[in-house]
Order: C-alpha cells, then structure tokens, then sequence
C-alpha cells in the first residue's frame, strides 16, 4: 500500500512534550563533540536561542583514527546533562558499547547509534530493552532493507521509538564527504510508520551545503534535522568543515520555519 509521505506519522514523543512526525520539523544541533564546558554551554546556549528542540553532542566518538581526539566519554556526559539544566534542551548522543546503554539510558533523552554501529547487533538489542527513543543512523553502505532490519532489532526487544536517521553514503565521488541519499526519505516513509530525520552535516561534510540539503531534506518528507553546530567551527576538535557557526545556524532556522509552514 502506498502512503502518503507527507501525512503526519503515528506520534512518536521523544521527551516530555516533544513530538516527532506531526507536521512541524524538528531540529536537534549541537557540536559533533563535547570539547569543553564552555564550547558546549555557548553552543547550547546559541541553538536554543534559534530555536533548536533537541541539543546534541558526542561524548563517546566512532573516530577513524585511533590517535584522533576520542572524546571525553562519561565526563562528557556530565557536561551534557549541565547544559541541559541550563537550557531545558532534552538531549542525544552516541551509544557506542552495549554494556553503556543501561547506565547510560536513563541519564540522557535520546540514544543515537552512529552509521558505523548500524548492524552492530549485540548493541541494538541492548537498545530493545530500554525505555529511551533511539536514533538509529543508516550504515554508509547499507541497503534500505538492512537499515529497516536494524530497526527491527530494537523495535523486537521491545522498544517502540526507533527513529530513521539518513546520514550519506558512500559513492565514487569525493566532493562530498558522503552522498545524500534523499529518495530514501519518501521511499521508507512508504515502508515503514517510523519517522525520519536527516543529517546533512556528516551526508555533505561541507558547510555550504547544509542549508539547501536540509531544506530538500524537508521538502521530501524528512520529520526531522539533526545539525552539527559549534560556537567556534575553526576550533573545532571533529568535523569543523561540516559544523555552521551560530549565526548560520540561526539563518537556517528562520529558512526551516518558513519552508515547514509552506509544506
Ligand atoms: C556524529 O553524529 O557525530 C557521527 C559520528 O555520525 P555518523 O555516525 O553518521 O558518522
Ligand atoms: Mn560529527
């Protein structure tokens, strides 16, 4: 049976209020990682202020490179759930170990598995048996199908809020740090009732390209954004390329609210 894409989804509520798939996008922004206090507080700070929904932040990284800077792990965390006092932003990060998600659950608002973890099967059923929405990122070589199974995973062990997350890629050209698959927006709105976000931060790798990715994102069918900002990008210690200072990031909000209220 075929749907329409750009009907409301079932309601997915994510935090105390917040709901995912009703016809208003949702945006979550916040730096690729938690560096320090005051980069993550000034950047909490600036996307709440452009009305973002969701703050995020990795404090646990997937880095290529052994040497590159990893995170700050569970201090990290510390300094994620202090800026969301001082802002009232719920807040998402990066699950990377099955034996993190029970302890680490109930501190945060949303779990996100990274695109490199997507069929990193002990750590999805981990995830089936708490009681906190996961964002589940597609793998950059994985089909459609195997995207749906990995949240099938989640979704078996008893946890009903999966949310698809369309990160890129990979193809042959390396103008763009990844390819943004933007058909599979509307095609796995046909397939499944889960809603759908998109990153256009790690799909482009390239700053220029976020505003006019998210508003297409939109435009397809996408419930939902998720933004690497930082409050000093050429500082950044990950993906600064990618990362829209404040600024930017509040124009592109002002473009989201005015396209959201054309669809
Ligand atoms: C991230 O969100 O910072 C990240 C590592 O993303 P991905 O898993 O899509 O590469
Ligand atoms: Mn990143």
């Amino acid at each position: 049976a075929s749907r329409d894409v750009f009907a409301s989804r079932p309601a997915m509520e994510l935090a105390d209020g917040l709901i995912l798939g009703q016809g208003v996008p949702l945006v979550m922004a916040g730096p690729c990682s938690v560096e320090s206090r005051r980069q993550l507080l000034e950047t909490a700070r600036g996307v709440k202020a452009s009305g973002a929904s969701v703050l995020r932040g990795g404090a646990f990284k997937p880095r290529s490179n052994p040497y590159a800077f990893q995170g700050l792990g569970s201090e990290g965390i510390a300094l994620l759930l202090e800026a969301r006092k001082a802002t009232g932003l719920p807040i998402i990060t990066e699950v990377m170990a099955p034996e993190d998600v029970e302890w680490l659950a109930p501190h945060v608002d949303i779990l996100q598995v990274g695109t490199r973890n997507m069929q990193n099967f002990s750590l999805l059923k981990a995830l089936g048996r708490v009681d906190r929405p996961v964002l589940l990122k597609r793998g950059m070589a994985s089909t459609v199908d195997e995207w749906l199974q990995a949240a099938e995973y989640i979704l078996a062990g008893g946890n009903s809020r999966v949310v698809l997350c369309e990160r890129g890629i990979r193809s042959f050209d390396k103008s763009t740090r990844n390819t943004l698959d933007l058909s599979v927006i509307p095609l796995v709105k046909s397939l499944s009732h889960l809603p759908v976000v998109v990153d256009p931060s790690h799909a482009t790798g390239r700053r220029e390209l976020i505003l006019p990715m998210s508003l297409a994102a939109l435009a397809a069918g996408a419930d939902g954004l998720i933004i690497e900002v930082h409050c000093a990008p050429e500082e950044a210690l990950c993906d600064g390329p990618q990362s829209l200072d404040i600024p930017a990031f509040a124009a592109l909000m002002g473009r989201v609210r005015h396209l959201a209220g054309a669809l």
